[in-house]
């Protein structure tokens, strides 16, 4: 067997077309870059098995009329069965700031657009003081494009899954600050497990656009006093985000 995959591979004809099993199903996931028509297609059936680069190169050369049909399509995680509807992002697509959030909550999934509730409310206050807004400036997007159930923390795998969305909207963006919103987003972003209040304070780079990680809206909500911590971090973002010269204009 060993040897005719070979010489199928030899002759370009390979991957070959399998009859889907449920092992199968697991290592397409678990690939976390399966192309998504091979995910969820019923047990029993027959499906290609598509290497994960395919499906990371279509994502990357999606533009933005395509982008969220895209998104809303996507069965590469097992969020898609549960979620209402997909939140692909919101804001200005030629954004300076970029905000990261971890996953819709029970609002977002119903409406479709990232952080409408009380904590969407307090990350709109906090852009309105920096002198943007999901309208203009601000770009809003999550780990997530599908909400977890029960508002869980989203899964390693689910968050590889899903990263390919989050870069190709960066690439289209190319803002020129990441402001990453709680643990999540900075684990994904900056591929370290390490603690908020570790991380915050000082200015990272996601590839080569500086980036600044601060506390999640939910999370002030809920602990006030570090509020004062996040508007520190708010302005030391600004402050790569607007050059000097322009900062007075944008208060
Ligand atoms: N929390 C998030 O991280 N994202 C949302 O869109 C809503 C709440």
């Amino acid at each position: 067997m060993a040897k005719r995959d070979e010489i199928l591979r030899e002759l370009r004809l390979a991957p070959t077309w399998r009859l889907r099993t449920r092992s199968a199903v697991e290592l397409a996931q678990s690939a976390a870059g399966a192309q998504a028509a091979d995910v969820a297609a019923p047990a029993g059936r027959v499906v290609p098995l598509r290497p994960a680069g395919e499906r990371l190169a279509r994502i990357a050369a999606l533009e933005w009329p395509v982008l969220a049909a895209d998104i809303d399509a996507c069965n590469a995680c097992g969020l898609c069965r549960t979620r209402n509807r997909s939140v692909p992002g919101v804001g200005d697509p030629h954004a300076r700031w970029l905000l990261v959030g971890e996953a819709p909550g029970a609002e977002e999934d119903a409406r479709g657009e990232p952080f409408v509730g009380q904590a969407g409310k307090l990350l709109d206050n906090m852009l309105a003081a920096l002198g943007v807004s999901r309208r203009e400036g601000a770009y809003i997007a999550n780990v997530l494009k599908c909400r977890p159930p029960g508002n869980r923390t989203p899964e390693p795998a689910e968050a590889e899954a899903c990263r390919p969305y989050l870069e190709r909207q960066i690439a289209l963006i190319q803002p020129s600050l990441i402001v990453a919103l709680g643990k999540s987003a900075a684990t994904l972003l900056l591929g370290t497990d390490a603690t908020i209040a570790s991380l915050r304070g000082r200015v990272h780079s996601w590839r080569s656009t500086p980036l600044v990680v601060t506390y999640h809206p939910a999370y002030l909500l809920r602990n006030l006093p570090d509020k004062a911590k996040a508007w520190e971090d708010l302005l030391l973002a600004r402050k790569v985000a607007v050059p000097e010269s322009r900062a007075s204009s944008t208060q």
